[in-house]
């Protein structure tokens, strides 16, 4: 009999290596806690336990399973609240109240509950892995598209009736040789450290469209893409994060609360099941999945849970869907992959973290991407990934954030100083970057303005003018400047405060869009550019820096979408006017 010989927090050690194999999932103890086998020697197999440990001993039993960690894949899983190994939140609770007892064993889709299946296949057909053989409606956003796992290929020999059917009936059996028939029924497994296989990768094309005026304007993101937020306490990366959830324009949002504190789980709870999407005036909740692991949950289902969030993750995309996944925080992911390497007295690299931090995070970004999916109908999907990291002190010289940096395309990197300033988003427009800006022009420029471009790159040339004479007003004073100098100051103070600032907790500047977006950019290049040709023919700089215009275009952001057109009009008419009349007021010679 296998049991336990030794036990070290969430590690488990026994005397047995015939009956394990690598990355098998086991039950530990009698109350028979989930576990993976993480190691094979000739003397020993090491396990690491996704549940509390403590009243486990050594001589209690361990099985195998004989199968890999997997997350359970079918309709239901939309709208549903997991804990790291996807284990349903909300029916465990009812089952054993706010704590989580150990050992319970909860399947991961409610089995009871009936959905109403459409089978899209014939007796006779030829399936292979990937395509669709029934679909049916899982909330009213989403249809859940039912398929063939992938490397299964056979003969349908019987299908199911249209009607209403639980996780676990069977829709259909295929023939695959003489001897072999395989039901499918609304449910399949996939193990969660394995990527998916999809058919081939695309390269990168559309903007993940999010409403925030510094991303999409300043520092896009693509759709199949990666980003990280990197940022010190209380800068705003949770928030941001929130944000991206609520706005960006992927039919499903995956958010992995990866250690976070309990308090701010229960936001995200409250705040997704509150708020109405804005493109279906449905909950937030219908196209979204939460896992939460807050940081008083077992150290090991942290480290999984960021494997369980993309497996479903990629599941929905290879229904030709575009997932966005949002992991906060990947720091939280990576101090648990220290303490289980410690545990397991490994040679320690920087700082602590494994050796192997690098490559685990690279393994974690490297399954975004745009894809054609399995299947014969060639579906598109995209699985865009957002990881917030939350360096100790806010100094992205540690391990986690340089690794990240390294392997990530967009950087948002929140700045401590424009939080404290209360400049929020914080993110500093200077030091981050996306490599995505190029290849992202052409969409922008034919699909929302030809000089979209253009006017983005002149808001970035003027603020990084502001950073050079910022520097010399600090030698010798404001006086010193020139005038053209003083104006282009003022211009870069109306982008960053009429443009880049926007509230998340106002009703209409928490979502900008596009056009509207480019109609600020406008604003604030109109002035600076007619201040400048003013200033030419003689207008006195505190004249063009008082005019009382600049108010309204500060308050233009808050402007309801509806009155946005008149009232961009009416703001450009009345800077003409003021303008004329500076230069009526010029200075004398
Ligand atoms: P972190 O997760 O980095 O510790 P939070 O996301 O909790 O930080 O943000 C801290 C505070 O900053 C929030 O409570 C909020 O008051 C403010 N904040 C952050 N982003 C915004 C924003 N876009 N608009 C308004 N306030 C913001």
């Amino acid at each position: 009999m296998n049991c336990i010989y030794a036990i070290n927090g969430p590690v488990v050690k026994v005397r047995d290596t015939k009956s394990f194999s690598m990355r098998e999932m086991v039950m530990v103890g009698k109350s028979k806690l989930i576990g993976e086998v993480i190691g094979v020697t000739d003397e020993m197999t090491t396990i690491q336990v996704y549940e509390g440990t403590a009243g486990l001993m050594p001589g209690d039993p361990v099985e195998p399973t004989g199968t890999p960690m997997s997350a359970t894949l079918g309709p239901g899983i939309i709208s549903n609240i997991y804990d790291g190994i996807q284990r349903p939140l909300k029916a465990m609770t009812a089952l054993s109240g706010v704590y989580v007892t150990e050992g319970s064993a909860i399947a991961a889709l409610d089995e009871e509950r009936e959905f109403d299946v459409t089978v899209t296949v014939k007796v006779g057909d030829k399936l292979h892995g990937g395509d669709i053989y029934a679909q049916c409606p899982e909330t009213p956003l989403i249809t859940h598209r039912c398929m063939v796992p992938p490397y299964t290929e056979g003969t349908v020999e019987y299908v199911a009736p249209d009607g209403k059917y639980k996780v676990n009936d069977v829709i259909v059996k295929l023939r695959i040789d003489e001897e072999t028939v395989q039901e499918l029924t609304l449910v399949q497994k996939w193990p969660i450290r394995t990527p998916r296989p999809i058919n081939k990768r695309l390269p990168i094309s559309k903007p993940l469209i999010t409403g925030q005026r510094i991303v999409d304007t300043v520092l896009p993101l693509a759709k199949g893409g990666t980003a990280a937020i990197p940022g010190g306490f209380g800068t705003g990366k949770t928030m941001t994060q929130h944000q991206l959830a609520k706005w960006c324009d992927a039919d499903i949002i995956v958010y992995i609360g990866c250690g976070e504190r309990g308090n701010e789980m229960t936001q995200v709870l409250e705040e997704f099941s509150e708020l109405i999407d804005p493109k279906s005036n449905r909950p937030l909740t219908d196209r979204t999945v939460l896992i939460a692991n807050t940081s008083n949950m077992p150290v090991a289902a942290r480290e999984a849970s960021i494997y369980t969030g993309i497996t479903l993750a990629e599941y929905y995309r290879d229904m030709g869907y575009h997932i966005a996944i949002m992991a906060d925080s990947t720091s939280r992911w990576a101090e648990a992959l220290r303490e289980m390497s410690g545990r397991l007295e490994e040679m320690p690299g920087e700082e602590g973290y494994p050796a192997y931090l690098g490559s685990r995070l690279a393994q974690f970004y490297e399954r975004a991407g745009r894809v054609i999916t399995l299947g014969s109908d060639s579906r598109e999907g995209a699985l865009s990934v957002i990881g917030a990291v939350s360096p100790p002190g806010g100094d992205i010289s540690e391990p986690v954030s340089q690794a990240t940096l390294r392997i990530v395309k967009v950087f948002w990197g929140l700045d401590a100083n424009l939080a404290y300033k209360r400049h929020f988003p914080a993110v500093n427009w200077l030091t981050s970057y996306s490599l995505y800006v190029d290849t992202m022009a052409n969409w922008f420029n034919t699909n929302v303005a030809e000089d979209w471009m253009d006017l983005r790159a002149r808001l970035m040339r003027i603020l990084q003018d502001e950073a050079e004479l910022e520097e010399i007003v600090k030698l010798v004073g404001m006086d010193a400047l020139s005038a053209p100098d003083r104006l282009k100051l003022e211009a870069a103070r109306s982008i960053r405060e009429d443009f880049l600032h926007q509230n998340a907790f106002h009703e209409t500047d928490t979502y900008t869009s596009l056009e509207k977006q480019h109609d600020m950019m406008l604003l604030v290049v109109h002035f600076y550019d007619q201040c400048v040709a003013a200033l030419d023919k003689g207008a006195k700089v505190d004249d063009l820096i008082a005019l009382p215009v600049r108010e309204k275009i500060g308050r233009f952001k808050y402007t309801a979408n509806d009155r946005v057109s008149a009232e961009y009009d009416a703001i450009c008419a009345e800077l003409s006017q003021q303008i004329d009349k500076a230069i009526e007021n010029k200075e004398d010679f």
